[in-house]
């Protein structure tokens, strides 16, 4: 598989979605195989959300921080960058950083 087909395969939902991508790209694939790439798929996305996770507790970009904008305190962090993040109000849905502090 090409890292173009792994990534479109990790948006599957299950194993018999990775069999239907698969034959649309004309590689035959086993139930067999088609479980195993499932769960390595699935695998390998909880570690990075485990990662993220750790990552976003760690730097303390915590949900809710105050938007500038609305000043409504449901944002989402969406990108952790590390040394900033990304927030997105999920009231007036702009997006703005902030910084580590
Ligand atoms: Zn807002």
């Amino acid at each position: 598989m090409n890292e173009e087909l792994i990534a479109k395969a990790k948006t599957a939902k299950s194993a018999q979605e990775l069999i239907e991508m698969a034959k649309a790209e004309n590689i035959e694939l086993t139930d067999e195989k088609a479980q195993e790439y499932f769960a390595r798929l699935n695998a390998a996305s909880e570690i990075s959300d485990d990662e993220l996770e750790a990552v976003s507790g760690g730097c303390g970009y915590s949900d809710g921080k105050q938007c500038p904008n609305c000043g409504s305190t449901n944002t989402k962090v969406s990108d952790d960058r590390g040394s900033f993040a990304i927030y997105k109000c999920e009231n007036c849905q702009i997006t703005f950083q902030v910084q580590d502090d």
